[in-house]
């Protein structure tokens, strides 16, 4: 294992537990040598996995700042009060609850707060770019409340082919009168029309609930328009764009709805916040705010549409023809129509590129197989890759899979020399910490 700068976290580590420092050291080992372009996930600062390390792990601080069920919370209402305030700065509202251990999490006290077991809620199905917990049969949103789907344009004439079609959002709630409209999305590579809406909920007499977990980064720095004002509540991550720890939040401007909030997180949920990641969360908000975090969004933006575009160029079909935020959909049919995601993630995993099969909009394909993947920029973006290295990835893409599509001995060839060039430019891009 290569030694970089040393770190005292992992000489502890590997002083006291050998075994279990084996196992971080290579995915430390593995995170610094090959490319991550899962849409979700990102490479938090060395300042943000050193908070999430302090002895705020230790202690028991059920109920909110000033209004704890155990004795000695004095630092822990400190650190949370700041992680707050941080949070309504950044996203400019008036309400943060920093507790919730996830965005399932944050998505559940949400739906706890605005609604009654067996209410109806409007939104995008999974396979369509949303996420499980917004509906899914065996996930508690499928399980306690009655989901409605509104869908796409799936027409490929149409000009906003493969994007939110507002006339079925607005037709959707008229029939099922929801009590909430949830919008955001895991795989949606478009700008989210939060006025247009709210002006659809208002005309249901529903709440909107804006689920930001994948472009809360984008959002807070003003690359993505905010759910704010348009949003009742607000809920995202704090590890994917935002690049904070693991964790979530939960945002609103009323005041009613904040206390549900606070009281559907605890006791509704949980036991005691992960105080630890709260002072995490801390420090990736206060990172957020610097001009430095702007820049960096603002790159993940150029970046995606760069890669977007040369994939194109080789071949691929990127869904709605492009992409406004931080990540793209890749038709892979459209390059040869017997390429699947399942076999791309597989054949770009032994290069070093790291992705996800995801189904496109219409896919005929199974979830488990897909004719898609799922491409993001927000890790390489940290490590510094700009729009020069994007075209670098995209050609080593389409390398790896046209090889795997002529069969084994031309993958087993082209995957060597493509894995050690990606080798290389990972070494002249370093990660922010070199934890080995
Ligand atoms: C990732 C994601 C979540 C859930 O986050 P977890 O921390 O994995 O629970 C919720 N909603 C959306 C839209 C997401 O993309």
């Amino acid at each position: 294992m290569p030694t970089h700068a040393p770190d005292t976290v992992m000489d502890t580590l590997r002083a006291a537990d050998p075994e279990v420092a084996t196992i971080v050291a290579a995915e430390a080992e593995r995170q610094e040598t090959t490319i991550e372009l899962i849409a979700s996930e990102n490479h938090a600062s060395p300042a943000v996995m050193a908070a999430a390390g302090t002895v705020m792990t230790n202690k028991y601080a059920e109920g909110y700042p000033g209004r704890r069920y155990y004795g000695g919370c004095l630092h822990h209402d400190a650190i949370e009060r700041l992680a707050q305030e941080r949070a309504k700065k950044l996203f400019g509202c008036s309400y943060a609850n920093v507790q919730p251990h996830s965005g399932a999490q944050a998505n559940m006290a949400a739906f706890l707060a605005t609604m009654d077991p067996g209410n109806t809620f409007a939104s995008l199905v999974l396979k369509d770019g949303g996420h499980l917990s917004h509906g899914m049969k065996i996930n508690f949103s499928g399980i306690f409340y009655n989901p409605v789907h509104y869908a796409l344009h799936y027409d490929k004439a149409h000009p906003e082919h493969e994007r939110i079609d507002y006339d079925s959002v607005r037709a959707v709630c008229k029939e099922h009168k929801p009590r909430v409209l949830l919008c955001g999305y895991s795989a949606y590579p478009r700008v989210i029309d939060f006025a247009r809406f709210r002006e659809i909920a208002d005309e249901a007499g529903a709440l909107l609930v804006a689920d930001v977990a994948h472009i809360a980064g984008l959002i807070a720095t003003g690359v993505h328009p905010s759910p704010f004002p348009h949003a009742h509540v607000v809920t995202t991550t704090t590890h994917k764009s935002l690049r904070g720890p693991r964790g979530g939040l939960v945002m609103t401007n009323d005041e009613e709805l904040s206390k549900k909030i606070n009281k559907a997180l605890f006791p509704g949920i949980q036991g005691g916040p992960l105080m630890h990641i709260v002072a995490a969360k801390a420090v990736a908000l206060g990172e957020a705010l610097t001009h430095e975090f702007k820049t960096y969004q603002q790159q993940v933006v150029a970046n995606a549409q760069t890669l977007a575009g040369a994939l194109s160029a080789h071949g691929y079909r990127i869904t709605s023809g492009g992409t406004d935020n931080h990540l793209m959909l890749v038709d892979l049919t459209a390059r040869d129509a017997e390429l699947t995601g399942k076999d791309a993630e597989g054949w770009l995993e032994g290069a070093g590129i790291i992705t996800n099969k995801n189904g496109i909009p219409d896919d005929a394909r199974s979830p488990m197989v897909t004719s898609g993947l799922r491409l993001g920029a927000p890790a390489t973006t940290t490590r510094g890759f700009g729009e020069p290295e994007m075209r670098e990835v995209a050609a080593w893409i389409d390398r790896v899979l046209s090889a795997g599509l002529k069969g084994a001995d031309e993958l087993a060839r082209t995957t060597e020399t493509v894995r050690a060039e990606v080798r290389d430019m990972c070494a002249r891009f370093p990660l922010p910490h070199a934890a080995h």
